[in-house]
């Protein structure tokens, strides 16, 4: 994902994303971690996860990658007009497995990288239908079955890293305690000083899932995002106007953030310094 500006009300995918409103206790003997999420829950809207469809949410994470929301969206909603009409009862699995390619390419070249995009989601269409059949019964597979198990079948597909896995965990298969990180993510949770400043994404999230109660997880990650778009900006966080400027500022070690002076690094760099 980059960091350009995206829509503030797609946090949880939006309101049409499947969930259902929700709120949260904060819970007593929280870590630093839960507290942060907690704040968040001051801040943002709460809601459960899952319900998506599965098939349709691991397509729209891979147009979603390397790129913004603002890019990605046009493309999906013009990937589901062409390949996903409810009303013709088209299976969205045979639809993208029979594509013709440079169509494909040419409906979500919004997206970029629509070449290699295409490419990937009609080879992992291709082998949905033939291990699962169809949407329903992978739906079935992402809600049912182990959570490992179905993480680890979902980073075996081509073009499947482990945040669009956790993302289809997460908005299809409604698991607790999967917490994925993105870019805002993993710059938010290391320069809390959550996470240690030199944690690769892996690190971060198995930080994030042993600290953060389960049933907190998918909203800290939506709620993250869009603090990291409000507040802790890669370049610009808010401290830099004074501690009244961020909400979390009683709880973050600023970790690569100076204050004082202006310099914001990553927090890696300031390993051995
Ligand atoms: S205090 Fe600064 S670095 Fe910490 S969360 Fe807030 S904006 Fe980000």
């Amino acid at each position: 994902m980059s960091e350009d500006a995206e829509p503030v009300e797609n946090i949880s995918g939006g309101p049409g994303s499947g969930g259902s409103m929700d709120t949260f206790e904060p819970s007593e003997n929280e870590t630093r971690a839960a507290k942060v999420v907690d704040r968040l829950g001051e801040l943002y809207w709460q809601k459960t996860y899952g319900g998506q469809d599965a098939f349709e949410c691991l397509v729209r994470t891979i147009l979603s990658q390397n790129t913004s929301d603002v890019a990605s969206q046009p493309a999906h909603d013009a990937l589901m007009d062409r390949y996903g009409s409810e009303e013709d009862e088209v299976d969205l699995v045979d639809a993208l497995a029979d594509a013709e390619q440079a169509e494909l390419a040419e409906t979500i070249s919004g997206a970029g990288l629509h070449n290699q995009k295409s490419a990937r989601i009609i080879e992992i269409a291709e082998r949905v239908r033939e291990e699962y059949g169809g949407e329903d019964d992978f739906d079935a597979f992402v809600r049912e079955e182990p959570a490992e198990a179905v993480r680890e079948t979902l980073l075996a597909m081509n073009g499947v890293g482990p945040k669009t896995a956790d993302c289809v965990l997460l908005f299809a298969g409604g698991r607790d305690g999967v917490f994925p990180v993105d870019t805002h993510v993993y710059r938010i949770y290391r320069r809390l000083g959550i996470a240690p400043p030199d944690a690769d994404h892996e690190a971060v999230r198995e930080v994030l899932e042993e600290k953060v109660p389960k049933g907190k997880c998918g909203f800290g990650h939506t709620a993250s995002i869009q603090f990291g778009r409000e507040y802790c900006s890669a370049r610009k966080p808010a401290c830099l106007d004074g501690p009244e400027a961020c909400p979390l500022y009683d709880l973050c070690d600023r970790v690569g953030v100076e204050p004082a002076s202006g310099d914001v690094v990553d927090p890696a760099e300031t390993v051995g310094s």
